[in-house]
């Protein structure tokens, strides 16, 4: 076979394994394999490490296959329901640093409920707290696998920016901060981890914390993947729109709590949309 050919053979298979994987995943959704309970059980460690473990990984692999249309819903109305007690469960977690319930947590940390969520009296600590335990499990993280450090740092990440100022002002504690360093620094330039999330999250979180100018290379990005994740709070939910109505307040949605708009019109505009996503919330 000459080697187009051969190109062309290996494209088609991969073409058909991802037609095969989509396909698998929408029959396994449809037959209720991934519902919100089943999530939230599993987060709340009904069946105990490492089944849990286990069986979550398992149900995230597949829905990170399906399309977004059909697995932000899913994410959506886990945050709007049981954010609180997800949260609770993770404070209260002695079973370690990546447990069915930090998985979950930050698989929705994406989400609008979990940006309102953690700037409210609950929400606060997270941050400082993940920091702590990132910082006592320093030996084991160094020689941790790609996918743990970057979940571990992915999340701390997350927190950091949504619970600091633009400043980069911050509630870790400065002793935990100079633990974490070293092990920042030593995972963000570890061979293995080059052009890796692994490093990239390592790096978002050294950014955040040092105040050592070579680590700072990313900081001008921060405001924007803040931004981003705050956007969909302070600003009308009709994309045209975006207005942040200064100097009077957004109309909330008052079932999710969580979108705003400038006008009753606007929210009525949104309805067809913001229907798939909006939830009553819990909090
Ligand atoms: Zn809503
Ligand atoms: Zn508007």
């Amino acid at each position: 076979m000459d080697k187009a050919m051969e190109e062309r053979m290996r494209s088609l298979g991969a073409l058909a394994a991802t037609s095969m994987i989509r396909q698998t995943s929408d029959i396994l959704h449809e037959k209720g394999m991934f519902t919100v309970d089943r999530f939230f059980k599993l987060a709340m460690g009904e069946q105990g490490l490492p089944d849990d473990m286990e069986e979550t990984n398992f149900c995230l692999n597949w829905v990170q296959r399906m399309p977004m249309a059909k697995s932000d819903p899913i994410w959506h109305e886990l945050a709007a329901k049981h954010l609180p007690e997800l949260v609770e469960k993770w404070r209260t977690e002695t079973l370690g640093l990546i447990t069915p319930v930090s998985t979950t947590i930050n698989t929705i940390s994406y989400t609008p409920y979990f940006v309102r969520f953690i700037k409210s009296p609950a929400g606060q600590g997270m941050a400082a707290l993940q920091a702590k335990r990132a910082a006592d499990a320093a030996k084991m993280l160094r020689s941790a696998s790609e996918n743990d450090v970057a979940q571990v740092f992915q999340f701390l990440s997350t927190l950091l920016l949504l619970q600091t100022d633009v400043q980069f002002g911050n509630d870790v504690d400065p002793e935990i901060v100079q633990r974490l360093l070293p092990l920042l620094r030593f995972l963000n330039r570890k061979p293995e981890f080059a052009n890796r999330l692994a490093s990239e999250a390592s790096e978002r979180v050294l950014c955040v914390l040092s105040d050592r100018a070579r680590d700072q290379q990313m900081r001008p990005l921060l405001p924007m993947v803040k931004a981003t994740l705050e956007t969909p709070l302070k600003t009308c939910g009709v994309r045209n729109c975006r207005s942040t109505a200064q100097g009077k307040e957004l109309m909330k949605c008052s079932r999710c709590k969580t979108a705003v708009y400038c006008s009753t019109e606007h929210q009525r505009w949104s309805w067809p949309d913001h229907k798939k996503l909006c939830f009553a919330a819990t909090f």
